[in-house]
This record gives structure tokens, sequence and C-alpha cells, in this order.
């Protein structure tokens, strides 16, 4: 065993100072214990992130904070709630990973 072939990465999250409560990531850390921002990602699957916090957070006070895409800039859309202090909601972006469309009736 070599590790494994998917490359889990961590996208420090920085502030936009624009009153939105918006976070923007910073180029990605290949080691958790490398990041140092008070947020930041962790890309779980190509396109899903989890938010992580490196200080406890209570639960749901992070569901206002407005997260932006590390792959195109777009505000991604919360797909789970809390898990615990640290561990946050999923995020995923409506742009590089469309939801499947509702089926047609033809
Ligand atoms: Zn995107």
């Amino acid at each position: 065993m070599k590790g494994s072939l998917f490359l889990i990465r961590y996208h420090p999250l920085i502030p936009v100072d624009n009153g939105e409560m918006d976070y923007r990531p910073l180029f990605p850390a290949e080691n958790e214990e490398d990041v140092k921002s008070d947020f930041y990602l962790e890309e779980v699957v190509a396109a899903i992130f989890r938010l992580k916090s490196q200080r406890a957070i209570a639960p749901g006070a992070c569901e206002n904070l407005k997260i932006r895409c590390p792959l195109c800039g777009n505000i991604m859309r919360r797909t789970s709630s809390d898990r615990d202090s640290f561990k946050h909601g999923y995020y995923t972006c409506d742009k590089c990973n469309p939801p499947k469309p509702k089926e047609v009736k033809i």
C-alpha cells in the first residue's frame, strides 16, 4: 500500500472584506496540519467540501457563512448541518457539480 489514490486537499479560507460574511479559499494544502486559518475546507470528493474550523464553534453558528467555490468562486450551497463543533456542514458548488436534473415527462 502506497497511500490512497485520492489526495484529500485542504483549502484555507479567508474572510472577504465586504460585510457579507463571504469566505474565499486560498491555494490548497495537502496536509491538514499546514492549514493555519480559522476556517478551511476539506475536499471530500471532487467539488464537495466539508467546512472545518480550528476552534470549537457552536453548532449552527456557521450557517450564515457564505463559502466560495475553490474552483470557480461561486457561492456554494450548504447540503448538510453541522456534525460537531469542528466539523461543519458539507458544501457543494452547483456550477461545478450540477445536481441531477429532474425527470422530464415527454
Ligand atoms: Zn464551482
